[in-house]
């Protein structure tokens, strides 16, 4: 990747490059852009930045407030496959040109300013990310109104129609092989019809210069994936999670299919999740190792998971941030609803996975996040518990090696659970925010203008509408 903005002057020269396509993310964190020339690259537009009107973007400047400043990252460009047009793409800093400096509101600011925190704090001077994203392939969506209510239909990559339930997916088509509900995971072709777009989707991401791991159908039982990159500091995960959606929906799209990272689109089957690993390093020297600790941790490690604990329900506004994230989060479908730590359990909320003994893989898993959220606020929010974890010597509980799930009701009760809605990690969030302010990583305004912008667009038009499934209740009454 390059590194100044000469480097990335030489990239446009050595591919031929006529469009420059500008990205920067949304509060919510949908990714935004506007293309310029040639001309304007080479004329300041690192230095100086470039104008857009910021009034109409999600979360962002009110209308009288609303000239904005882009500045393009030379370290994040990238050479676009997915456009016809020879495009080179780059992601941005917001900067707000009243206040002549970066934009409060800006997430990708957030997620630098939680990573200058971390420096300071001498704790560690690096935090690493390794997010698992899960995602759904369909063949089609299709909506259809009534005067009440939208109801939606998908028709999954195995081709079948689903109304929110799977009871569709077992008839007809696919000449036979229908995935049995449920085990998605993982036969070969040509059960997982999506190996090859997977992999086209591994090599543009690799050519975007982003490590790939692996891929792999999910447990849903038909048209679920997971592509996992390779860890990468803070800042340049989110920056990278950001490249992967669009890669995702793009390469979908030109096949005519089409990606959802919507975590729960199919009542009764697997959700989708991102997963968090996450671990603190000094130089080469993995400070969550520890030979003598539970499940080879460092007392560090556990403090940073009892911050992660302790401060979960208010973390969830910005890890499972829509209505939707906590349709995925009850039993039965390895998806977190317990607060506590574990290890090799998938029913914990913050798992230390056992797959290696070496310093190096040791790293807490937590597993509440799922991919609807802004991922620069996700990650700065988890290290900032985490941080605050370890500044209190917050203790992480005792920990749950058993099935989460099976406990007997009277020891399950003592084991907090995941807030159960959005609304209620919103509440969270207003009781107890002050391990976010630290170090000005979040801004009061920023966090206000995050719960109000979830109350108002997203909390009451869905509480608001007739459900569909409320029509089968209460129809006939
Ligand atoms: N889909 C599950 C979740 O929602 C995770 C499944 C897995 O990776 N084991 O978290
Ligand atoms: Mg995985
Ligand atoms: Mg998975
Ligand atoms: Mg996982």
């Amino acid at each position: 990747r390059p590194q100044k903005p000469d480097d990335v002057v030489d990239m446009i020269k050595q591919n031929d490059i006529g469009i420059v396509d500008l990205r920067f993310t949304d509060l919510p964190g949908l990714w935004q852009h506007f293309s310029v020339t040639l001309p304007e690259i080479t004329h300041g537009l690192f230095s100086d930045g470039i104008g857009f009107d910021g009034s109409s973007i999600r979360g962002f400047q009110e209308i009288h407030e609303s000239d904005m400043l882009l500045k393009p990252d030379p370290a994040t460009a990238f050479i676009d496959p997915e456009r016809e047009a020879a495009t080179l793409a780059i992601i941005c800093d917001v900067v707000d040109p009243v206040q002549h400096g970066a934009y409060s509101r800006d997430p990708r600011y957030v997620a630098r300013k939680a990573e200058a925190y971390l420096k300071a704090s001498g704790v560690a001077d690096t935090c690493y990310f390794g997010p698992e994203l899960e995602f759904f392939i369909f063949d089609s969506i299709r909506f259809e109104q009534n005067q009440h209510c939208g109801y939606y239909f998908v028709e999954s990559a195995e081709g079948e129609w689903t109304s929110g339930r799977n009871e569709g997916a077992f008839g007809g088509g696919n000449l036979g092989y229908k995935s049995r509900y449920k085990e998605g995971y993982f036969p070969v072709p040509p059960h997982d019809t999506l190996q090859d777009i997977r992999s086209e989707i591994v090599f543009a991401l690799m050519n975007a210069g982003i490590q790939v791991e692996i891929h792999h159908h999910e447990v849903a039982t038909a048209g679920q994936n997971e592509i996992d990159m390779r860890f990468a500091s803070l800042l340049r995960m989110a920056d990278n999670v950001m490249i992967y959606k669009y890669m995702c929906k793009n390469v979908a799209r030109r096949h005519g299919k089409v990606a959802t990272f919507m975590p729960k689109p199919l009542f009764g089957d697997n959700a989708s999740g991102m997963h968090c690993h996450q671990s603190l390093w000094n130089g080469d020297k993995n400070l969550f190792f520890d030979p003598n600790g539970y499940a080879l941790t460092s007392e560090l490690c556990r403090w940073y998971i009892g911050g992660l604990l302790k401060h979960a329900p208010a973390l969830m506004a910005f890890c499972a941030p829509t209505t939707n994230s906590y349709k995925r989060l009850v039993p039965g479908y390895e998806a977190p609803v317990n607060l506590a730590m574990s290890q090799r359990n998938r029913s914990a909320a913050a798992r230390i996975p056992m797959y290696s003994d070496s310093p190096n893989a040791r790293r807490v898993e937590f597993r509440c996040p799922d991919p609807s959220a802004n991922p620069y606020l996700a990650f700065a929010a988890m290290l900032m518990a985490g941080l605050d974890g370890i500044e209190n010597h917050t203790p992480p509980g005792d920990p749950l090696d058993k099935n989460i799930y099976d406990l007997p009701p009277e020891e399950a009760r003592k084991v907090q659970q995941v807030p159960g809605s959005l609304d209620e990690s919103l509440q969270a969030l207003e009781r107890d925010h002050g391990f976010l302010l630290k170090g000005d990583v979040f801004t009061r305004d920023l966090i206000e203008t995050w719960i109000d912008y979830k109350r108002t667009h997203e909390i009451d038009p869905v509480r608001l509408r007739p459900h569909p499934w409320e029509f089968q209740l209460y129809f006939d009454i």
